[in-house]
């Protein structure tokens, strides 16, 4: 078997042009605030892709460039003001932050009316609860891109390898409000290749190339790699396309799909708080 694509820049194409069409029906430009702390050059490549996709929707980007040294009280304070900020709509910090700042701190200083990226606790619990919060953008972009290639969940076992708060934890959420049965798998768990050969839906989150092999895919699993490290995804992306029945590329799976629903996100905020 050959793997169909999930081709998410197609899927984000689609869903940024309907973002576009609400942005100029809103009849003024929704603002996101991206906040970029230390200079790791990959975090820096994807501020400027999702300012450059805000600009391509009609949206505005606001840019804060803080220094590697930025000390946690310093962070809150600048997400506090851009909370308190009228003319701002969402707010994203980018992450991983440096080691020094206490990430959940930063995060819930995100006024959750502009949690566009879906980290704090409060989206996270709207979310388990499915009371339509704003969702993790990538773990919403996984389920807009399944949807979008009409992937039957209800009644699937998803394996999901990963348990971050903002990734493999919502993943799994996710899939079990649409009636999947979910097992999740992490660094601790003593037979990865077993429990990926039972998924019907694999979502693989890690960030270690290559740690899936591809002859772990059971034979029709759909495969759904969100991991990216060294240009390159979790899964051994030729032998598990041989095996699978739709499979994502990286890069152009779920990377391209994660903007997108930042953005459909921040024009929901936009509607929402100041209609
Ligand atoms: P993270 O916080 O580092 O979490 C990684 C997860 O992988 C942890 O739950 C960890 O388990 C698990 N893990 C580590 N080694 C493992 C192993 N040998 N076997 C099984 N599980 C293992 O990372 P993250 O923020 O969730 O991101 C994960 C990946 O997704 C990264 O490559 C990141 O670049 C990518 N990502 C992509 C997008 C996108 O838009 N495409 C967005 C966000 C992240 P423990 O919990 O036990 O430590």
């Amino acid at each position: 078997m050959t793997a169909q694509i999930l081709d998410g820049r197609a899927v984000a194409a689609k869903l940024l042009d309907a973002v576009r069409a609400e942005v100029a029906g809103l009849g003024r430009k929704p603002v996101l605030a991206t906040i970029l702390v230390g200079d790791d050059p990959a975090s820096h490549t994807y501020v400027r892709m999702k300012a450059n996709r805000c600009a391509k929707v009609g949206m505005e980007s606001r840019r804060i460039e803080l220094g590697a040294d930025t000390t946690t009280g310093e962070l809150v304070a600048r997400i506090r003001d851009l909370s308190e900020d009228p003319d701002v709509d969402g707010i994203l910090l980018q992450h991983p932050v440096p080691g020094q700042i206490d990430e959940r701190a930063a995060f819930e200083a995100i006024d959750p009316a502009k949690d566009v990226d879906g980290v704090t606790r409060t989206s996270f619990a709207k979310m388990a609860f499915e009371e339509g919060g704003f969702a993790s953008a990538t773990p919403g972009g996984i389920m807009a891109l399944l949807d979008a290639y009409e992937i039957p969940l209800s009644g699937k076992h998803a394996v999901v390898v990963g348990r971050s708060p903002i990734l493999g934890k919502p993943a799994g959420m996710l899939l079990l409000a649409r009636n999947a049965t979910v097992t999740y798998c992490h660094s601790r768990t003593t037979n990865l290749a077993a429990m990926v050969s039972e998924a019907d839906v694999l979502v693989a989150a890690v960030g270690r190339p290559g740690l899936v092999r591809g002859d772990w895919i059971k034979p029709g699993a759909v495969v759904v790699d969100a991991g990216y490290a060294d240009n390159k995804g979790d899964v051994e992306y030729e032998a598990a396309a041989d095996r699978a029945s739709y499979i994502t590329p990286v890069p152009g799976g779920v990377g391209p799909m994660t903007i997108a629903v930042l953005l459909a996100q921040t024009v929901r905020a936009a509607r929402e708080n100041r209609p």
